[in-house]
């Protein structure tokens, strides 16, 4: 796999173009080494290249490309972590609409009973942490946090929290302010 010669050969231009420097036989081979060592990809590496002149600039090392694909890899990753935490917060909450889960009636039933006996509430606190992403568990906007089950044959699965962590509080609150 890796880049073939003409990859590489495009790739350099690419950085020639940016920074002015001429390259030649030497850093084609010294590349071609980096890239099958650190397993890029060309649109990988074009993209690195790229990124690497908008916003740093300076002397383009192999070294330079290999940490931000790496960066772009686990940025990718996380994110459909999230996707499919979200699909599957979707199936979970998607059918049996109409058939209200046990604590939504267990409440229901408790405020009628509040009601007609003119008990004073408690107003429900945490909506405002559930307003913004949970830095910590990235929850969308509305969604209750969640926590990853680490062992068990459901490993790997999302299981909402009644809580928000603490750090989501925090964040809401400095949105708030
Ligand atoms: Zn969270």
């Amino acid at each position: 796999m890796s880049l073939s010669r003409n990859q590489l050969v495009g790739l350099l231009k690419v950085a020639t173009a940016y920074d002015g420097r001429e390259r030649g036989e030497a850093d084609i081979y010294a590349w071609s080494d980096s890239a099958a060592r650190a397993g890029w990809t060309y649109e990988e590496a074009l993209e690195a290249v790229k990124e690497h002149f908008a916003f740093d600039g300076g002397f383009l090392t192999p070294a330079v490309v290999t940490k931000r694909i790496t960066a772009q890899r686990e940025a990718r990753s996380r994110q459909q972590r999230v996707e499919l935490y979200e699909s599957r917060q979707a199936a979970i909450e998607g059918p049996a609409r109409d058939v209200a889960p046990e604590p939504e009636r267990i409440r229901s039933l408790v405020e009628s009973v509040a009601n007609s006996l003119g008990w004073q509430r408690i107003p429900k606190q945490k909506p405002e942490a559930l307003s913004v992403e949970c830095p910590h568990c990235h929850a969308a906007p509305g969604r209750p946090c969640a926590r990853q089950l680490t062992r068990g044959h459901r490993r790997g699965e999302f299981v909402p929290l009644s809580t928000c962590h603490d750090s989501r509080i925090q964040a809401s609150k400095r949105s708030a302010a």
